[in-house]
């Protein structure tokens, strides 16, 4: 838990957020501002600031990440056609909440190069 971290305090559940996953590793909930049809956060509860602070402790959490965004996209009917996950890096990758996240988006297509 770092101070002021807003995923940290929806992890603890001290601030509200629509859950639709939660295990002991990882909670995933809606964004609040929704890019797509399904926009999803999906968060380890350990406070890792970005994917520049990982380290190989963090190998199992990681690699459990993209099992559940493989998992949370075939029960939220988006596997079929096809989904993005994504990770925003520091500033220039576009990241705001310096709590390590992956968005998980689908609903519609997204073009390459993202821009
Ligand atoms: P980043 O830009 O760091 O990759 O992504 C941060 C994401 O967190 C943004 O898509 C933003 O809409 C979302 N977000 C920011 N604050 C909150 C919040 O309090 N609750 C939820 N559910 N999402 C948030
Ligand atoms: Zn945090």
């Amino acid at each position: 838990m770092a101070d002021d971290c807003i995923f940290c305090k929806i992890i603890a559940k001290d601030m509200p957020s629509k859950i639709v996953y939660e295990d002991d590793k990882v909670m995933a909930i809606e964004d609040i501002n929704p890019a797509a049809p399904v926009h999803i956060l999906i968060i380890p509860k350990k406070h890792i600031p970005s994917l520049d602070a990982l380290n190989e402790d963090d190998l199992n959490i990681m690699g459990h990440i993209q099992l559940v965004a493989s998992r949370l996209a075939r029960e939220l009917k988006i596997a079929e056609n096809g989904y993005r996950l994504v990770n925003n890096c520091k500033e220039w990758g576009g990241q705001t909440v310096f709590h390590i996240h992956y968005h998980l988006l689908g609903g519609r297509p997204f073009a390459w190069p993202p821009g």
